[in-house]
């Protein structure tokens, strides 16, 4: 059976520790105790290791481990998803999805459909999303957290400087499948595992003006078949696609 893995808040070569809800669910949860062994990750590498001590100081938990050996670590898929903020609970679950399948960052951004109470709201929520792919890193085996940005303006990151292979995907889009959008950056790649972004909009959709501005700044815009996707189902399903053809 696989261990249980905890992802450490704390480390240096030999030990590391986990504090917080984690620690918390270690100690009077699953009455963990010295000598217990778990799998631990520890600054993306991922480690065998034994229970030192449990400290217990009021509400708060921290559980230090002694690393005994390393293990085989599986890297991230490098893949950015660039999420147009929208409703929150639908995001938060594409947040958990698109960890578990394995993406290394998720970069929020402001859409011109991005109701604009929401986009008030996104500003605090950051940390919330980490916690989720946290969580969702330590429910699927990762060795290491995908990074959430902070969310910005759509405009922002099209602008920015990148070394990816840029893909937006728009329902409008009908001669450029998703695949063969891949498949050109595997090519131009050549050896290399291409690094790839790719962007859902908000449940509306994207606007022209902001079709023209993906456009204008080099991102390739791909199709995934002629059904309207919700924009969550959107981001797994093309996620699903990228990991098929990268691994
Ligand atoms: N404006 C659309 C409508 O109501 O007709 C809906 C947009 S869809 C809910 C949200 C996002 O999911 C889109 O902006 C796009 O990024 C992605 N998406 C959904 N279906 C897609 C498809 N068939 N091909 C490419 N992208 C799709």
């Amino acid at each position: 059976m696989t261990r249980r893995r905890w992802i450490a808040e704390h480390w240096d070569e030999a030990t590391a520790t986990i504090e917080g809800a984690q620690a918390v669910h270690l100690v009077r949860v699953l009455r963990a105790g010295p000598g217990m062994k778990a799998d631990v990750v520890a600054g993306g590498r991922v480690f065998q290791a034994e229970i030192a001590s449990v400290s217990q100081t009021g509400e708060t938990s921290e559980v230090r481990f002694n690393l005994v050996a390393e293990l085989d670590a599986d890297p991230a898929l490098p893949v950015t998803l660039v999420m147009a903020v929208y409703r929150f609970d639908r995001m938060e679950w594409a947040i958990e999805k698109a960890t578990e399948l394995g993406v290394a960052a998720i970069a929020p951004v402001f859409a011109r459909r991005t109701e604009k109470h929401l986009a008030q709201a996104a500003k605090k929520r950051a940390e919330r999303w980490r916690r989720i792919a946290h969580e969702a890193s330590q429910q699927a085996r990762r060795s290491e957290v995908p990074v959430i940005h902070e969310p910005v303006e759509l405009a922002e990151h099209v602008r920015a400087a990148s070394v990816a292979a840029r893909i937006v995907l728009a329902e409008q889009e009908r001669s450029t499948t998703l695949r063969r959008a891949i498949e050109e950056a595997i090519d131009a790649a050549r050896e290399e595992t291409p690094v790839l972004e790719f962007a859902i909009g908000p449940e509306g959709g994207w606007a022209p003006a902001e079709e023209a501005l993906f456009d204008d700044n080099g991102w390739r815009a791909a199709s995934l078949g002629p059904r309207i996707l919700r924009a969550e189902t959107a981001a797994i399903a093309a996620l699903a696609v990228i990991a098929s053809c990268l691994e």
